[in-house]
Parts: structure tokens; sequence; C-alpha cells
């Protein structure tokens, strides 16, 4: 009786510890496949009208004109950040201080992530900086696109959008940086099915003449969405052309050519 006691108590011990690591690996699973993408979209999705807030285009893009739908600010009327004489461009931020130490750390880890791949250098804010990047959790993830003069609002909502892919995001946007879905050439590289778009939101799509430097689509840039972006039917709207089935907006962090890109841009 002894014996089977212990032996049940030991099958039940060691049931429970599978349980857990079942339930462990799920939830590590869940978070290590959540692409840039998707994160930037389970954010957005519930973001609702503000007057208080920018209005956005390809899903978290802020604008501060109607003009600015159609047209790159940055092609149109210039957006890069200056570099200085020793070659480094010093982009000014602040941080406002409503983020715990750990969101802190993840937007430090961010910002400081272009240091060791570019001549990009993100500094805190000094008396008599002019323009500079104001990181504020507001509604939703979103940033403008390149330099606007002044402080400029990138938002990173604590609900949704302290991820390192999230942060290098939309600082890539704050540097001039637009989607990868919206590049000029993006048709040679992925079929957008109009039909599964939610409606109203074809606009989320439009091609824009993008600062390419060169560079080829690149499928998992940190700046190119996922299949299933903005759809209103489960069914994809973005398919790679021709082979469907390579790897297709999963990106974590910049790519290879993101970096590649940004180093042009600037000439670093
Ligand atoms: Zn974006």
């Amino acid at each position: 009786m002894l014996v089977f006691s212990w032996f049940l108590v030991t099958l039940l011990l060691v049931a429970s510890s599978w349980a857990k690591e079942e339930v462990a690996t799920t939830e590590e699973d869940t978070y290590r496949e959540l692409s840039v993408g998707e994160l930037l979209e389970r954010a957005n999705r519930d973001r609702t009208h503000d007057f208080n807030e920018p209005a956005l285009i390809g899903g978290d893009i802020a604008i501060k004109l109607e003009a600015d739908r159609n047209a790159d600010p940055c092609t149109s009327r210039g957006c890069l950040w200056q570099k200085w004489s020793d070659g480094k461009v010093y982009i000014p931020y602040f941080i406002a201080n409503h983020y715990s130490s750990r969101e802190m750390s993840i937007i430090i880890r961010g910002l400081e992530s272009f240091s060791s791949i570019s001549c990009i250098r993100f500094r805190p804010y000094q008396d008599g900086d002019y323009e500079w990047l104001s990181i504020e959790s507001r509604n939703g993830c979103y940033s403008y696109v390149g330099r606007q003069g002044g402080g400029q609002t990138v938002s990173l909502d604590r609900q949704g959008c302290l991820y390192h892919s999230t942060v290098q995001h939309e600082l890539l946007h704050a540097m001039g940086f637009n989607h990868e879905q919206t590049r000029s050439d993006r048709d040679n590289h992925i079929r957008v099915y109009w039909e599964n778009i939610i409606d109203g939101m074809a606009y989320n799509f439009d091609k824009i003449n993008t600062l390419n430097q060169g560079t080829p689509y690149d499928y998992n840039s940190v700046m190119q969405y996922e299949r299933y972006a903005f759809s209103k039917n489960n069914r994809p709207t973005m398919v790679p052309i021709p082979d469907s089935n390579v790897s297709f907006g999963q990106a974590t962090q910049m790519s290879k050519n993101d970096i590649d890109r940004l180093n042009r841009l600037y000439d670093c």
C-alpha cells in the first residue's frame, strides 16, 4: 500500500512538472513568434480617434498634413538629421517619466542598438537642442517619418509597444524610413490582395517613393508588415512572389538590409 501511494505521488509530481513545462513552452513560443508587424497591429488595433493624437497612415506612421498622405515627406521636403563634422549623426531624445525601469531599459536598448551598426548616436536631450525625439506612452505605437523640426513625438504605448523590434521600427521611421510594403517596386516582390483588406484601409498599401538606397526588397525587414496585415477576413493581404512559401514579415529586429540602408542614407 505504502509503495503504491509513493508511486501515485511520484506520478502526480511528474505529471504536474510536465504540465508546467508545457505552459512555459507555449508562452515563450507565443512571445517568440510575434513579429514586429503583429505587435504593431495588436497595439494599434483598438486605437480610437482622438483630437490630441495625430492621424496615422500605414498603421503606425503619424502625419501632420493631409498632403503627407500621398507623398514621402523625406523625398518631397527633406527629412534627414544633421551630420556633424566628426561623421556622427546625433539625435537628441527625451523619454517621458511615466515608464517603469524595465520599460525604460527596453527603450534604451533600442536606442543604443544603432551605435554599434551605424553612425547614428541617440543622446539625451540637452538645453539648447532645437530638434529632438520625445518618446512618450501615448495612444498606440507611432512615429513621424524623418526629422520634423522641434520636438517630435515617438509614441511607445506602455500597452503593447515595448519590444525591441517595435522600438527599432519606430526609430527607423523617425530617421526617414517607410514600410517595405509601400516601396515603389513592391509589385515585383509581393502580391497585394486588395479584396482581403479591411474596407477603407487600402491607403495603407499606397506605393510611395521610398528611400531604398539601392538595397533589394527585403521580406524580413523590420519595416515589413506580415501576411495578414489589415485583413478583414483572416486571408492574407500580402503574399511573396513568385515563391509564396518563403519566410515573410517575421522580423524581430533590424535586418542586414535595414542596416545597410541606414548606413547608405546617412553616408556613415
Ligand atoms: Zn511603421
